[in-house]
Order: structure tokens, then C-alpha cells, then sequence
């Protein structure tokens, strides 16, 4: 139950005056639908109205505050007239400028006569100065309120700064003070306030010093929000281990053969990660590792073996993949090398239905499939395995582990890895997965050729296409790889499809096409093709970033190269250089380059170590827009930047780890307040992990 403290926080926006109908949907849009939400909404600049100068010395262009006698009322005498009212003080005098206004609105706020405060910005006229629609009107006795330094909030079409200003302003009356979760000797260290003073001062900027991330009140909320963040994350981890798994150990056999028949040597880091996989397998805990390793580097094999020691031990494994191509790619991979243990595995998709599901259903029920692979088919209600015990998840790059790992921790005791390839930075991933057990795969298998890339104007569209035509004659296979326009599939398509009619009209029959609104079957098609060698160039949107393996193909291009994130253009350009030949990645774009664009393609062409390229990307971008957090179920956080904020990220995962240490129910002194902060950041899925709770 969430603490009653934070009821009038978790009300509707709409419960706040001001906040009607027609605003509440948009508000909720820019900021979200609880009062909460508005708190979290932090000023991003200033308005000063300290600026209080006489009417002969206001300067025009400036927000002043300015002091007058209200002399005269013009009425306006047509609609399209404004409405007039001068004013003065001892030096001159100026005007007021009214649209539309109402006459008896004027009277009453601006009575002749009366002495009155005006706010807003000057404006030349002939010789003179005026205002048009003062910002602020008060009286003399309201000059302390007018003339201050005002936040001005992220904003969105039809909600304007004074109506959301105003329901900022009534979120913040209404937040309660907070019991203090914060350690103590590192409030003090790092001079903090309590929570409801921080907020108070995150939203009363003096001036733009006061805005940036590192002032103490935003570290302090930063810090809040990461604490949460860990807390949450940490809890479930430790319910997860809590759960005791079954020691799981193979004896080799079907490894051995599997291995021998390989026609490659394992890497030391592969080994290396093996055996860490082993050892949690073996011990009495369960596992839940992440194994990451950049595009190529190899982490099937290592998945396979995992898998093995499951079925050599009598049970039974699954490995799940992102989409149905991954899927299928894996099915096919992993089919081709157990083999040699005479071993096969099942498939189970979306695609498979009625009866042939059936089939596959019976097997894994009754133990006579030991290994399956499939997507997320494969967990679905009516699966039921006879005895499962390892279940590897190929992230790719898709997040997501969040809503998995609250998952397995409600259910099944199987040992968990994880797969993902690099492009997480490591502050990232201990957001996403908190403190997980990590081998990495650093080392790329022997052999691999670097990958030379080119970065070329749009314009000179003709020469690649040259260069990719003798590279075509010389036996290569090609990407390329056609923009992502909008966040919208069919126009990507439409670009795709106009690039493939081009490119095959030059090329001819052994052109193919792939994207996302293609039918699954043809999709497999065109890429089988691809793989087959029965085609050698395949015009593809970003559908092929993930996890596809064609190790004949050594040449990609990539057209508006400028439009694509560094963690995409890294994941895509790992589909070449797979392969014995050296391979070459070309990088059309545009003549006019930002400086992140320019940045960014600098890096692409000077590096391919991905962590390097997950690195540079976070200090391009932001944690907040890396790899579009949205889709990738990376948290979001609202006051948090990684950016600047990494060395709170640390603290917060420390001082989490010692909080469940010394108190893993949260029932010690600290506790009703750290639950506070749970709820307070919705971690209350968290907080539901606890025993008692
Ligand atoms: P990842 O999933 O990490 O991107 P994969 O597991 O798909 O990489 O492996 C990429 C390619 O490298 C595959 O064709 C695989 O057979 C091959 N490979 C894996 N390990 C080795 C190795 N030790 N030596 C040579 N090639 C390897
Ligand atoms: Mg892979």
C-alpha cells in the first residue's frame, strides 16, 4: 500500500485549480496525469522581472517591472483597434496595448487615476516605449510578488507558461514534507537539503546558474530518483537469488562433440565466459548473468554451450530472441551445430499454429525436445516444459530486462542469461540491470578483418554506385541500407522501395528488397536469397540491424548515414566484416552536417570497438535519448541525467546494496521512508518483492 504521505501527490492533475478539461490532456502529455508528475517538471530558464527602471529608461527589447500612474482610457472604436491606456510616472509616459479586451476587465484592473505594476517586455514606439499585454498587473502592494525572478517551464502547443506555471506552482503547495531516506553522512557530505526545500529550489531558479544539473537541489532529486532506481532494481535481484536454484552440471559429453565439429577455435574470452556461466550453473543459486559482447563477437556459441550442460544434465533449455527473424537465424545456427550431438532443437514462433504447434506443445511437455528456440512464444501460457532449467534471453540491443527479470522473479526457478551486444555504456546497464553478474566477450573471434569505412557526400550517389558495382563483378555481397525518414514504417518503405526500383534497374534480377511491413515469409525469403548467394544486393530498412548473419556480405552502404544514432549505425555496420574478406562500410550524407552529425560520423569511421562508440554516443546525445529509450524499455528518468549525473548513479548503487545488506525487508529505522521513496518514484512493483511489505 503506498503511504498515505503521497495520496495528494498521486491525485489527478485535474484536481488542481486551473487545470480544466481542455488543459489536463495536454498537461498530462507534456508532464503526466498525476500531481507528482508536475513536480517533476523542472524549470529550463528564467524570466527576471527584477528589472524595475523608470519609463524614460526602459529598455526596449527588456522584461521590465515598471511603476505608473494610470492616466487615460482609450476605449478601442472597431474590433481591429486595440485598446489603449496610458500611463506615467515622473520621467514620462507610455502605453498599454490591448487586443480584443474587455472594457470592464480594464477598468477594474487599471482604474484612471490609480497607481498600478505592470510586467512584461518594452517595446519601442515612434519616440516613446509601450507594452502589449502586460505578462503581470498589480498594485503597489503586490511589487514584491511582480518583481521577481519567474521559472519558465518546457511547454507544449495550447498549454501557456502562466497556465502551467500556476499548476506547478499549486502541485508544489500541495507536496508534503517527506520522512529523510537519505543517508545522513551523505546529505551532509554533499551539502543537500531535505527533499521538500530541494524542490522548492529546483523550481525558484534566481538565474540560469540555478538551472543547470549540478546545482545541489537537482543533484539531491537526481540522487532521489537513482536511489529509487537501484533500490527497486536491487530488490528484485535479491529476490531472485533468494529462490533457490537446483546446481545444474553437465558432464561434457555432448559439449565435446559439439566443439570438435566446430570449425573454429573458442576464443579466450568465450572460454573464459564459459566457465563463469558454468560455475553459476553449478552453484546452488541461481543464476542471472548478461552476457555482453559486441556484434561478432561470438555469443551463440557461448549461449550453446550453456544449453548443453542443461541437456546433458537430463534438463531441459530454451533461448529466446527479440523477433521472429532472430528467432528463425538462431534456430538455424544453433540446429547446424548440435547436430554433431545428434541433437534437435524445436522451434516455436508465433508462426508455428494448430497443429504442428501442437506437436512442438507435446514435446516440450514431455521432455522429448531438449532444446527449443524461439520468441516470446515460447513463454506463453499454455507452454509447459517438462523440466526447464536454463532460459537464455538474446536482448540484441533491445532492452527490456526490467519487466523480464520482475517476470522471472514472479515464476520459474530457472537460471537466467542474458545476452546483449555492447552498445551500453557501463552507466547504462547498471540502470537497466542493475547489479547483474557481467561477462563480457572484449576479444572479436581471430581472423576478422577490420572494416574500412568510407564517409561520402550524397551527391556523389553515382560513383557508389560504381564502387558497389565492380565490388559486385569482384564476387561481394551488398547491403544497402535506405534512411529511417520518420518514426514511420511507410515511409521508410517508400524510400526503400524507390531506391530498390533504382538500384534494380541498374543491377537487374539479382537485387532484393526487405522491410519491416513485408510479410514475415517474404521477408525470410529476400534474406535467404541474400544468404543463398542467389542475390548480391539487398536494398534493406534498419529490419536487418539485428542479429542477421551472412558472413559472404562485405560491403554496406548506408544512405543518410547523418540520420541514424551511433548505436545503430554501429549495429548496423556489424552485419559486414563477419566473414574472411575485408570488408568496406560506405557512409552517404548530406553536404550540410551538424556538429553531432559530423561527430558521430567521425567516430564511425575512426573506431569499431563498440564500447568506445556507446561511450561517445552518451556524451553526444544524453543517456535520455540514447537508443530511443522509449522503445528500448530503458527506464526513463525524469530528473536523472547519466550525462551528468554518473557519479550519483555509483553512490546510489552502493549505498542500495549496503541498504539491503543491513536490512533486506526494509524494517529497520530507515525503511518506511525508503519505501516512501519507492512508491514515490512508482517502483511499487519493487516494493510488492519484499517479503512483507
Ligand atoms: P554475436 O551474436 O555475438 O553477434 P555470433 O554468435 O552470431 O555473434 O557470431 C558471429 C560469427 O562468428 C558467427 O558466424 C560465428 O559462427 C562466428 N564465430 C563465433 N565464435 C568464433 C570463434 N571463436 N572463431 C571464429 N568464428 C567464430
Ligand atoms: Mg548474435
Amino acid at each position: 500500500m503506498r503511504p498515505d504521505v503521497l495520496n495528494t501527490l498521486f491525485k489527478s492533475i485535474t484536481e488542481l485549480k486551473g487545470v480544466g478539461p481542455r488543459t489536463a490532456p495536454l498537461i498530462e502529455k507534456l508532464a503526466g496525469r498525476f500531481i507528482v508528475d508536475l513536480l517533476w517538471h523542472l524549470p529550463s530558464g528564467i524570466i527576471d522581472r527584477r528589472y524595475a527602471p523608470k519609463v524614460a529608461d526602459a529598455e526596449p527589447g527588456a522584461i521590465a517591472t515598471i511603476t505608473l500612474q494610470i492616466t487615460k482610457h482609450y476605449p478601442s472604436r472597431n474590433k481591429r483597434q486595440p485598446y489603449k491606456i496610458v500611463g506615467m510616472d515622473d520621467t514620462g509616459a507610455m502605453s498599454l496595448i490591448f487586443f480584443h479586451a474587455r472594457a470592464d476587465y480594464l477598468n477594474k484592473m487599471l482604474p484612471e487615476g490609480e497607481t498600478r505594476i505592470v510586467s512584461g517586455k518594452v517595446e519601442r514606439f515612434g519616440d516613446g516605449i509601450q507594452m502589449t499585454h502586460p505578462d503581470h498587473i498589480g498594485t503597489t502592494a503586490e511589487i514584491d510578488a511582480l518583481k521577481k525572478v519567474e521559472p519558465v517551464y518546457p511547454l507544449t502547443a495550447g498549454v501557456s507558461l502562466k497556465v502551467l506555471g500556476k499548476a506547478i506552482m499549486a502541485a508544489l503547495a500541495s507536496a508534503p514534507d517527506l520522512p529523510e531516506w537519505l543517508d545522513g553522512p551523505l546529505k551532509v557530505r554533499e551539502k543537500w537539503v531535505d527533499w521538500h526545500t530541494a524542490l522548492t529550489q529546483a523550481h525558484a531558479p534566481e538565474s540560469n546558474l540555478d538551472l543547470i544539473p549540478t546545482t545541489p537541489a537537482r543533484r539531491r532529486l537526481a540522487y532521489d530518483e537513482l536511489l529509487a532506481n537501484q533500490l527497486a532494481l536491487a530488490i528484485v535481484r535479491a529476490q531472485m537469488k533468494r529462490v533457490k536454484g537446483l546446481p545444474l552440471k553437465g558432464d561434457g559429453s555432448l559439449r565435446k562433440k559439439v566443439l570438435d565439429a566446430l570449425p573454429f577455435k573458442m576464443t579466450n574470452a568465450q572460454t573464459f565466459a564459459i566457465a563463469e556461466v558454468d560455475a553459476d550453473l553449478a552453484s546452488d543459486f541461481r543464476m542471472l548473468r548478461l552476457l555482453q559482447g559486441d556484434v561478432g563477437s561470438g555469443k551463440t556459441v557461448v549461449a550453446l554451450m550453456a544449453m548443453l550442460s542443461a541437456v546433458e544434465a537430463g534438463a531441459q533449455a530454451v533461448i529466446m530472441a527479440p523477433t521472429e527473424i532472430l528467432a528463425r537465424q538462431h534456430f538455424e545456427t544453433i540446429s547446424a551445430m548440435a547436430e554433431a550431438a545428434d541433437l534437435k532443437p524445436v522451434l516455436l514462433t508465433g508462426r508455428e499454429r494448430g497443429k504442428s504447434r501442437q506437436a512442438i506443445l507435446e514435446k516440450l511437455a514431455s521432455g522429448a525436445a531438449r532444446m527449443a528456440v524461439g520468441t516470446h512464444a515460447l513463454f506463453q501460457d499454455d507452454v509447459h516444459y517438462h523440466d526447464l532449467r536454463l532460459a537464455v534471453i538474446d536482448e540484441q540491443h533491445r532492452f527490456g530486462v526490467h519487466q523480464r527479470l520482475t517476470l522471472a522473479a514472479k515464476g520459474r526457478a530457472v537460471d537466467v542469461l542474458v545476452m546483449t551486444a555492447t552498445p551500453i555504456p557501463r552507466t547504462l546497464m547498471l540502470t537497466a540491470y542493475g547489479d547483474m553478474d557481467v561477462s563480457r566477450l572484449m576479444e572479436k573471434p581471430a581472423g576478422r578483418k577490420p572494416i574500412k569505412t568510407v564517409l561520402i557526400s550524397n551527391d556523389r550517389l553515382d560513383e557508389v554506385v560504381g564502387a558497389v558495382k565492380r565490388a559486385i563483378d569482384g564476387g561481394a555481397r551488398v547491403y544497402w541500407v535506405c534512411p529511417l525518414i520518420e518514426e514511420s514504417e511507410t515511409t521508410d518503405m517508400a524510400a526503400a522501395e524507390a531506391r530498390y526500383d533504382h538500384l534494380k534497374s541498374i543491377f537487374g534480377a539479382r537485387t532484393g528488397l526487405v522491410h519491416g511491413r513485408m510479410k514475415s515469409t517474404d521477408k525470410d525469403a529476400a534474406m535467404t536469397a541474400f544468404k543463398d548467394g542467389e542475390i548480391d544486393l539487398l536494398v534493406a530498412t534498419t529490419v536487418i540491424e539485428v542479429g542477421v548473419d551472412v558472413p559472404e556480405a562485405s560491403v554496406m552502404v548506408i544512405e543518410h548515414a547523418e540520420r541514424f544514432g551511433l548505436a545503430q549505425l554501429h549495429q548496423l555496420r556489424g552485419r559486414i566484416g563477419r566473414g574472411a574478406d575485408a570488408s568496406t562500410c560506405l557512409l552517404l550524407h548530406t553536404g550540410q552536417l551538424g556538429e553531432t552529425a559530423k561527430a558521430r560520423l567521425k567516430t564511425m569511421r575512426e573506431t569499431d570497438d563498440g564500447f568506445v562508440i556507446a561511450e561517445k554516443d552518451l556524451e553526444l546525445r544524453g543517456a535520455g535519448e540514447l537508443l530511443g529509450t522509449r522503445q528500448s524499455g530503458m527506464p526513463e528518468f525524469r530528473l536523472a541525467d547519466l550525462a551528468e549525473h554518473a557519479d550519483l548513479l555509483q553512490i546510489a548503487r552502493d549505498d542500495a546494496e549496503l541498504i539491503l545488506t543491513n536490512d533486506p525487508e526494509l524494517q529497520g529505522p530507515r525503511g518506511p521512508a525508503l519505501r516512501t521513496l519507492l512508491y514515490l518514484f512508482e517502483r511499487d512493483a519493487a516494493v510488492r518483492n519484499l517479503r512483507s511489505g
